[in-house]
Formats: structure tokens, sequence, C-alpha cells
């Protein structure tokens, strides 16, 4: 078993809207930050992401060579400038592509969780650092294996409260399946369910590491997908359930906000965990996607994520007599769930980010509109100058044909002719895509691409006329 590419850069301009239950056009833009004298956060992955007031943050994260970068910055969507702003206060020494910091916005201040107890806090508004001490919940201890050791969890924020699920806390290596809700008005953390024990459940998520988690506020519902089981971790650490792949999950969950609260006694059933079922077109199972609930258009986004086991192969392009061939996929494909109808639908688009895992999104409540950042890839599956890995610092916005969607015909017909799909370029005049084509020298800076000097020549009068590129 093996897939091309999602999205393949071959066959995205053949695949058309045929079922719109299941399918919905957009474009991925990608947007270009004035960088001022070079100042602009570092590529990463890994970090946190939200948007406040016009302003893209960026906070954290994990460099290309694993190492934790502990900065923070601002792009200014109006004027387009990145600021950097005072470092979170974390002297946490743990680095590795696991080391996510969920990151949460509530009342003007934002609370980052670094598997300590107590939370640090930054206020968006006088810019500055302090800690918020919490207690447990009466009755309740502290559940994770070693304080403050916790990576690669999963956040969500709903009403007043802060969840987190699952991770690695420094106990099992494979993950475990605690989860948490933090009333930040109480600044009270409950142990809602799971434990830092490998102990399989059927009622409840099981044991992972960096699935996606949304709360939706209409359905009051608190979802999760997917992730992945470390068992290569495991293998390195000569513990229980190692592998020489990590475990992709395959599942769906939410968790109902407003349901009874179960007793959590051994014999009692975890009644508020539903196993949804993946109905419409929805992402093949991955780990470390990127997602976001989606005020404005009432549905999550899932983009991109990683797959350990499941091998890729190049469609069009062969090295020899042979045809390149991963034993690992990184997705660049993007995904809609309707908690209304928890119906799935691919988004299909013309243009996009390249494929990458670990990124982030981030919607503006204000505007309606949504922004990656960042994320890491393997430079061989992404070529790249860097063999030591990738990681990205750019920043696109995502449009949906769907209300509230921002959606603009104008944008997907510029995509269809320009828009780069991951590493590859599409040629303006013929539509051929290829990894190194040449870019305009005109007055356009470069936004368009020619594979050969003919097709140059031959769209050259169109070029001119429709983008008002003149020869420098
Ligand atoms: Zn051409
Ligand atoms: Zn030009």
């Amino acid at each position: 078993m093996f897939v091309y590419r999602h999205p393949e850069p071959n066959m995205i301009d053949k695949i058309k809207v045929t079922c719109p239950e299941i399918q919905v056009r957009g474009t991925w833009e990608k947007l270009l930050p004035i960088t001022q004298g070079g100042l602009r956060p570092n590529g990463r992955c890994a970090h946190s992401s939200w948007v406040w007031r016009g302003r893209l943050y960026i906070c954290s994260g994990v460099n290309e060579y694993q190492m934790e970068i502990k900065d923070m910055w601002y792009l200014d969507l109006k004027t387009n400038i990145w600021k950097q702003l005072p470092s979170p206060p974390t002297k946490r020494p743990i680095a590795g592509l696991s080391s996510v910091r969920p990151t949460r916005v509530w009342r003007d201040k934002v609370y980052l969780f670094v598997g300590t107890q107590n939370l640090h806090v930054f206020d968006l508004v006088t810019e500055q650092w302090s800690t918020l001490k919490t207690t447990m919940q009466r009755g309740q201890t502290w559940p994770y294996s070693v304080d403050g050791a916790l990576t690669a969890s999963a956040s969500a924020l709903l009403d007043d409260k802060l969840y987190i699920f699952g991770g690695e806390d420094g106990g099992d290596p494979l993950g475990q399946n605690i989860f948490m809700a933090l009333d930040l008005t109480t600044a009270k953390w409950t142990h809602v369910s799971g434990t830092s024990a490998n102990i399989p459940k059927s009622f409840e998520p099981n044991l992972r590491t960096l699935p996606c988690m949304w709360a939706s506020p209409l359905h009051r519902k608190i979802y999760l997908l997917y992730g992945s089981a470390n068992r290569t971790q495991a293998r390195l650490q000569h513990k229980p359930g190692s592998g020489e792949y990590d475990y992709t999950y395959e599942d769906f969950w939410s968790w109902d906000v407003d349901a009874p609260s179960s007793s959590s006694s051994s014999s009692g059933i975890q009644s508020r965990w539903t196993r949804e079922r993946l109905r419409g077109n929805f992402p093949s199972p991955r780990t470390e996607a990127a997602s976001v609930y989606w005020d404005a258009t009432g549905r999550a986004v899932v983009y991109g994520g990683y797959h350990g086991s499941l091998p890729t192969i190049e469609l069009n392009v062969s090295i020899g007599n042979q045809q390149p061939m991963y034993d690992f996929t990184f997705f660049g494909d993007t995904f809609v769930h309707d908690p209304e109808t928890n119906v799935w639908q691919h988004v299909l688009v013309r243009g996009f980010p390249s494929y990458r895992a670990m990124a982030t999104i981030a919607s503006d409540p204000d505007t309606g509109k949504v922004y990656l950042f960042g994320g890491y890839t393997n430079p061989d599956f992404v070529p790249a100058k860097n063999i030591t890995g990738r990681v990205y610092h750019d920043v696109w916005t995502l449009k949906l044909d769907l209300p509230g969607g921002n959606w603009n015909p104008e944008d997907l017909h510029r995509d269809m002719r320009a828009e780069k799909m991951g590493p590859w370029m599409r040629c303006f005049t013929c539509g051929n895509c290829g990894i190194s084509w040449q870019k305009c020298a005109g007055a356009c800076g470069g936004k368009y691409y020619f594979c050969s000097k003919e097709c140059q020549k031959a769209g050259w009068k169109e070029h001119k006329e429709k983008h008002g590129c003149k020869k420098l």
C-alpha cells in the first residue's frame, strides 16, 4: 500500500467539485510580511499561535535542529510588519519535535501550559508575563507522571475552561490519555478522565500524542482526532509497546461539555466521551496535523500532518529507472468538519502551503480569517538546501467557498495560473508543474513562473496586459 502526494501537484487541476456535500472549493494565499532588516521569527514547528486584535502571535517552538526556541512575536495584520515581544519565562530544558506548547487566549490574556500545575500568563494589553497559581479539585491529585515533563499534548478553550488532552508526561513513552480541565475563573483543575498508565479502554480515547483538538462552542463539544503512540520512542527506551514505526490512530471522538458528569469510579462508564463516526470526505489517519475551529464558517479546519508508516511514491518523477519513494507521508491537504451534520468536506485547492506537520492555524475572531504559520517537513520529501531538516516561517490564509469563508472567485483564477503548489511552481502559460521553473524577472516581482523560453515568449503579452508587468 502506498499513496501519491496529498495533494499531488500533477493531478490537482483535474480534481473538480463533483459532490458538493463532501467537497468544497478553497484557496490558500501566501502572505508576504515586510521584514525590515530581516526582522522576523525564525522558522519553527510545534509553536503556539493565536490572533488578538488584528495581530497574529507566534510563541516558542522548535527549530530545524530540534532545539527549543523561546521567543515571541506578532505580525501586525494591517501593516504587515513583524514585532518581537518579551519571551516566555519557562526554563524547561526540553527540546525535541514533540514539545508542543498549548497556548490559549482568554479575556486578553494568554495561558501557556507547560505541564506544571501553575501556568505562565501573558497579558496582551500590558505585554507582561506572570504566573497563575492553581489548585486541584478536592480529592484529586496532580495526575502526570513527572511534573513539568509534559510534551505533545493538545488543548482547547471553551467558555472559561482550558482543556488539555494526552501527550507524553515522562512516564510511558507511548503517551497517555489524561484529560484535564482548568476553570480559569477559580484557577481549579479537574482531572476529567484518563490515566498516565497504559490501560486500553473502549469508552474513551486511548493514550496518544499530538492529536488534533478543538472546541465547537455552538454544539458544546470538544473534538479529538487521530494522533499517534510513540512506539519508536518506546523502542529507544526498551519499554513495552515498542515498534519500528509510531502507531497512527484512526479514531474521532467528542466530549460533551454539558452532559451530566458521571462518577469516575473504576466501574463507572465515562459517558461524556463519544466515539464519532467519520462521515463524508474525512482526512486519512495522521498525527501532528494543524487544526482550529473557524467561528465564521462554523467548521473545524484540519491541515497537513504526518504518517510514519504510510509510503508515498512520486508520480511522473523518476531518477534513473526508479520512481522515488518514501516510507512515510507528509500531508499538504485541507479538510473541514461541520459539527451540525458531522460531515467532513475535502477542500479542493489549486495552490497550497508545502507538505508539513506541526504547523498551527489560528482564527481571527474579529475578521473571521484564519492564518497558518510554520511547521516542518523532511528535506527529501520537500527538497531543501538545508539537509538537517526544514522548518517554515511562512504565513498563509485560507478562503472557502462557504458562508463566512471570505470567498473571492478572483483568487481562484490567480491560483490556477500562479500559486505555488508546495515546492512546485506552475507555468503561467501552459500550466505545467515543476520544481525549477524560471521566475518572471519583470516588474511583477517574480510572482509568475514560466517553464521554458518558449512559454515565456508565448505568455508574455497576456502577463503584461493582465498584471501590468514590465521589463526592468
Ligand atoms: Zn510552460
Ligand atoms: Zn512579471
